[in-house]
Parts: structure tokens; C-alpha cells; sequence
């Protein structure tokens, strides 16, 4: 039956009466409770008991648009299966949400292909094109609410556009399920190097509690000055350090190095181990949710299996997002799969121009790859070191020689500016193709 057609039933007198057409309402969703409502069965939706008058005027056929705040994106539609009842059968963690509604879900798509609320301006009543204000926030702060018909449609209809996607999304998470990880060989480095003294903080701290995982309201992304938004994970569990990078890297130092730090990039680390699709639908809707238009992997931390298997996923579902890949490590850099949305950066310096070698030996999957090189404090790079190079970066971003010995395009913007803020949006050159075809 169409729900946008008026419902029947007979009248007392024997005759048909009209009954009101289906009607549509905003439903609020965390991440977290739209997972423990599927989890449940999603067969129950749950409201506070101050809500109980508005819950009942929701009638079987109503739509319920569901709408998971923080991250502003639409991951389904339902339909009111029966009428509200009182239940206190525990299904989140953050509320009991006693006065429940049997519901049907009528669309569903994977969080990663949530469609977000600012992809609807000029579709929805209340978010015209040029709205800049954050008037329209009134309609997504309370659930159930009523939305207008053809607001709900508008939603309803983006949600079906992406439907074809989730078909793709539900074998790659079978793809993604039958990898296995295998434990990582910790490395040992002398207390003497910079990243020497942060893994062992790193593992102080691991002894004395444990990653956790993720809350529905933690970032998954971290913000940068310089290279903008990036997924972060600790050095300590990830990288393969060169005998330059254990001197000078600028990660293990300053903020990144605070324990709040790592134990968000734990945090980061284990949730992606756990769950690479989990993490990378969070990464999809933080994108979205903050207007994006790149993201660096790794701006501090290194590929391993997982996030290996959480950026092919992410690339493959969601082409329009830019991901920026930074390594060092030739073997994981070898299997980021060819996407044209997926740029693998593998940077080398003096100690470690052999990987160079090494990641072509391991056959790249991507052609979409290519080299820089890091000069070590005060280094005057040699011409031979190079070869095959696209970006080049002085220690601190301070040149030591004249540039003009190397060709334009090669030296990174960031040596030759006196504010690096914001530089890497505006250059692009590592994400855009330029530095692949150089
Ligand atoms: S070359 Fe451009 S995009 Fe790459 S690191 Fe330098 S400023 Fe950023």
C-alpha cells in the first residue's frame, strides 16, 4: 500500500470514513543508540516519559525520518508498526526511553552513506540555499517532531537514491569481516630519540589502563592548523620510525604528545582494529558533518591491517570523500587499493631511501602514489636523494640553501611561507593529482 494515500476503514454506519493520511515525524538517533537499536532488532523505538503525549498521536503508517544528531545526517526511515506502551526493558546505554513504539524500518542505509542535512539546502522548507544561520537547528533537536510532507519526501528521496550504494557497502563489509589482524612485534628504540621516550610513555600508559573505545560524542578526526582534519593514531602501536624520524619527528613532542593525545589516538587505534567499518562510517559523517573537503590519514601514526581494510572501504563507498595517505611503511602503502579519491604519500629521507625500492617490490595496488623526501635538521638535500621526488620539506619548514636549485614544484609551499595556516587546503597539491603526475 501506498502510506501517502488515504487509509480506510469502515464506519460504524457501514460506510468507509476517511482517516488522515500518514504523517511524518523527526526521530533523534545517536550513532551509538541507532547502533543498540539494531541491535536490538529494530523493532522498538524508545522515548522519555515527558513524551508520552506526543508519542501517542503517532499512528501505524506514520513515518519516523531518522536523524543522528551530532554527526546531522539521515540513516533511514520507519514506519509506526503499532501504538506507544510502557517498557523499561533495558536497549541503550544512555537512557532507559520508556515509553516505546513498535516500528518497521522501511529504508535503511549504512551510516557511512548517511546522507547529510546541509546535502539537502534547497530541498527541505526550512534550509533554503543560502541559509548561514543556525535558525534550522530547531528542527532536529527534538523527537518525535512533526515535519511536513513534502520535507519528509525530499528526505525519504535521498535516502532512496543511495540505496544501490548500500547493496556495494554489504559486500565489502563481508570482504572487511573475513580479514584477520595478527598481534604487531613492539618496537624497542633507545630512551636517547625523541620517539624513544614517547613509546615508552606510550606503553606506561598502556599498562596502567586500557584504549577503551570511542564514545558516540568523541571526535574520530583531529583538527590541524596546518594540514586541516586528520585520523591520528599512536606511534608507539604504528609506525616503522627511520633513524631521522627518532630524532626529529614533530609528533612525538608538544600536543600531540600529551596524554590526552594519545589516549585519544589509542582510543582511535583500537576502535579501528575493533571495527574497521564502524570506524570508517564515523570518518564518513564527521567529514560530512564538519563540510570537508579532505582528509590526511595518519597525521600523526602510521598505516597498519586495519586501517589499511578502513581506507580501501571508505574510498570505495564513499568516492567523493579525499583522502590524503601519509606512510612510511612499504608494505601496508603496497595494498591501498587504486581509487581516484585516495592519494598515497610515501615519504622518505635520507635514512630511508631504500623503502622507496621496497614499496615498489611490494607491487602498489594504486598508481596514485608518489614520493616526498624530509630533510633532516640543517640537511642540504642532494639532488640524487631527489630522484623520482614530488614534494620536498626542510626540517621545521626552514629552507637551508637556496631553492632555487630545485624545480618550483617540488619544494612544499609550507618552506617558503611565513603563515602555514591553512596552507595545505589552499596548495591541495598532495590530494588534488598534481604531486602523482609530477
Ligand atoms: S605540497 Fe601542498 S598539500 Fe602537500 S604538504 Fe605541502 S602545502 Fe600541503
Amino acid at each position: 500500500m501506498n502510506p501517502r494515500v488515504a487509509i480506510t476503514v469502515a464506519a460504524t454506519d457501514g460506510r468507509p470514513k476517511p482517516v488522515r493520511k500518514p504523517l511524518f515525524f523527526l526521530g533523534l538517533f545517536t550513532v551509538e543508540s541507532w547502533r543498540e537499536f539494531k541491535r536490538h532488532g529494530g523493532q522498538v523505538m524508545g522515548f522519555n516519559e515527558k513524551k508520552s503525549k506526543t508519542v501517542a498521536r503517532l499512528q501505524p503508517g506514520d513515518r519516523i525520518l531518522c536523524y543522528l544528531s551530532k554527526v546531522s545526517a539521515f540513516v533511514g526511515v520507519m514506519e509506526v508498526a503499532g501504538p506507544s506502551y510502557l517498557d523499561h526493558t533495558p536497549i541503550w546505554s544512555d537512557g532507559v526511553f520508556p515509553v516505546r513504539l513498535p516500528v518497521r524500518i522501511v529504508t535503511e542505509l549504512p551510516l557511512v552513506l548517511a546522507v547529510p542535512i546541509h546535502s539537502l539546502k534547497g530541498q527541505l522548507s526550512f534550509l533554503p540555499l543560502t541559509m548561514t544561520t543556525t535558525g534550522w537547528t530547531i528542527y532536529v533537536r527534538s523527537s518525535p517532531r512533526p515535519w511536513t510532507a513534502p520535507d519528509g519526501e525530499a528526505v525519504a528521496k535521498a535516502l532512496a537514491a543511495r540505496l544501490p550504494l548500500a547493496q556495494d557497502s554489504a559486500s565489502e563489509i563481508n570482504r572487511v569481516e573475513a580479514t584477520q589482524s595478527k598481534p604487531r612485534k613492539r618496537i624497542k628504540l633507545p630512551l636517547t630519540a625523541r620517539v624513544g621516550r614517547l613509546i615508552q610513555r606510550t606503553e606506561l600508559m598502556v599498562s596502567a589502563e586500557p584504549a577503551g573505545s570511542l564514545g558516540s560524542y568523541d571526535n574520530v578526526l583531529s583538527g590541524n592548523k596546518v594540514t586541516g582534519y586528520s585520523v591520528n593514531v599512536p606511534i608507539a602501536e604504528t609506525c616503522l620510525p627511520t633513524a631521522m624520524c627518532m630524532k626529529t619527528c614533530y609528533f612525538a613532542v608538544g600536543a600531540p604528545s600529551w596524554s590526552n593525545s594519545l589516549r585519544h589516538q589509542r582510543k582511535v587505534h583500537a576502535s579501528m582494529q575493533s571495527d574497521p567499518v564502524a570506524f570508517a562510517e564515523r570518518v564518513a559523517m564527521e567529514y560530512d558533518s564538519l563540510g570537508l573537503t579532505f582528509i590526511r590519514w595518519n597525521g600523526g601514526g602510521d598505516l597498519f591491517e586495519e586501517s589499511v581494510t578502513t581506507v580501501n572501504y571508505l574510498a570505495k563507498m564513499r568516492p567523493d570523500l579525499v583522502i590524503w595517505v601519509v606512510t612510511r611503511i612499504p608494505k601496508w602503502a603496497a595494498l591501498i587499493e587504486q581509487a581516484p579519491n585516495v592519494f598515497v604519500h610515501f615519504s622518505l629521507d635520507k635514512h630511508s631511501l631504500s623503502r622507496r625500492e621496497s614499496f615498489l617490490e611490494h607491487k602498489p595496488r594504486t598508481a596514485n602514489y608518489f614520493f616526498s623526501y624530509q630533510c633532516d635538521a640543517g640537511e642540504v638535500p642532494p639532488l640524487e636523494n631527489l630522484k623520482n621526488v614530488a614534494v620536498l620539506f626542510f626540517d621545521n619548514y626552514r629552507p637551508t640553501t637556496d631553492l632555487a636549485q630545485y624545480p618550483a614544484d617540488v619544494v612544499c609551499p609550507l618552506n617558503t611561507v611565513s603563515d602555514i595556516t591553512g596552507v595545505c587546503e589552499r596548495c591541495r597539491r598532495c590530494f588534488n593529482g598534481a604531486a602523482v603526475d609530477s
